[in-house]
């Protein structure tokens, strides 16, 4: 069977060419090809010879990521469906505001953790996507961006499907290919990583000293709570997440981002806010609150506007650096935790 080339290193190129009597040069043209051009097969590596190109194509694939499905929210946000090689799916979302254009990307197809308010989450993991499917989402929101809004990609988040903490090595090629002249060159500021709380691997994240900015999924300031709507965190607990955090904010000396979706009784009471406060005072952060996107069936509502009132009200007294985020692209499930391959 023939490999997907995306998957070598740059190394592992220049090897082949080696074995296989191509000239090395030729190995910095072809990674250029896949990377920073993105191609989607050899016969458009128009300045490899066609007899290098031959002898690549013998070995080797170039898996791509097609888009299956695109829908328009009333509000801007565009919705893509992916459909991977293998005839899996995931979604990408390009979320506009004003000039900040944001690329929502998926790193798994599904979700292992099964957290209970996720649409995402009862899908149950699939597989990891590779490196290159990770980035390629990116390019493609990327190009997206500038054909509909005329406005180059700005920033770009993890926080489609999947957690990408379960899949470190290839989401952290996928961050250098995006942040490297390999690829996208875009700064690391612009790169936010959401994660359900995985403190060994948040360490891991910090000692590979990798600068993204870190949002924890927290939802849940109470151990007894959190594990009831967040599975992870029976092998988490609150402190081990906390000492990660900083750990991480330590060695990268950046201020970590809570979320905190707004469950209707279940997470919004004043006693919930106070718990809120507690837990994140320790560390140099921000809290974004964010409106829940109700999934059918899975029996969770938003919370109400006075509660959430209440709610906000509690931390900006007590001095915290707090903003409420409403969701985007609700009317075609592109909201955060709604995407769950539906159309
Ligand atoms: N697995 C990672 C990243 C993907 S989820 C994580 O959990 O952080 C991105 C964010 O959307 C997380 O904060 C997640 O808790 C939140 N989320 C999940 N379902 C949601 C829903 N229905 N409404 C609003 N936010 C949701
Ligand atoms: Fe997975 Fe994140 Fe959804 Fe939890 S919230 S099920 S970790 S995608």
């Amino acid at each position: 069977m023939k490999k997907d080339i995306t998957t070598l290193s740059k190394d592992e190129i220049k090897d082949f060419c080696d074995k296989n009597g191509i000239r090395s040069y030729v190995s910095s043209q072809v990674y250029s090809w896949l990377w920073n051009k993105s191609c989607t097969s050899f016969s458009e590596m128009s300045n490899v010879s066609i007899k290098d190109r031959s002898i690549f194509e013998k070995e080797f694939l170039i898996n791509n990521i097609q888009d299956d499905y695109e829908e328009i929210s009333s509000d801007g946000t565009v919705k893509t469906k992916f459909k991977l090689h293998d005839g899996n799916f995931v979604e990408g979302v390009l979320i506009p505001k004003d000039k900040r254009m944001t690329a929502c990307i998926s790193s798994q197809v599904g979700c292992s953790l099964s957290c209970s308010f996720c649409a995402t989450g009862t899908l149950g993991l699939t597989r990891n996507l590779t490196a290159s499917e990770i980035y390629r989402q990116v390019v493609y929101i990327s190009r997206k961006s500038m054909e509909v809004y005329n406005l180059p990609l700005t920033n770009i988040v993890y926080m489609g499907m999947g957690e990408p903490l379960l899949n470190y090595k290839n989401v952290l090629r996928s961050i250098h290919y995006i942040t490297s002249e390999e690829g996208l060159n875009m700064s690391y500021k612009r790169v936010t990583l959401s994660t359900s709380g995985i403190s060994k691997m948040i360490r891991r994240l910090a000692e590979d000293n990798v600068k993204v900015n870190l949002a924890l999924s927290l939802h849940a300031a109470s151990e007894e709570l959190r594990k009831e709507i967040m599975p992870i965190g029976k092998s988490n607990t609150l402190e081990e997440i906390r000492d990660s955090l900083k750990y991480y904010f330590s060695k990268t000396r950046k201020k970590v981002t809570y979320e905190y979706v707004l469950l209707r009784d279940v997470n919004d009471s004043v006693e919930d806010a106070h718990n809120l406060y507690n837990y994140t005072k320790h560390l140099s952060s921000k809290v974004n609150i964010i409106e829940y996107n109700p999934v059918e069936g899975l029996g969770f509502e938003k919370s109400s506007f006075e509660k959430t009132e209440k709610f906000i009200n509690y931390l900006l007294k007590k001095g915290v650096n707090v903003s409420l985020r409403r969701s985007r692209g609700k009317d075609i499930n592109a909201a955060c935790g709604q995407l769950a391959n539906k159309n």
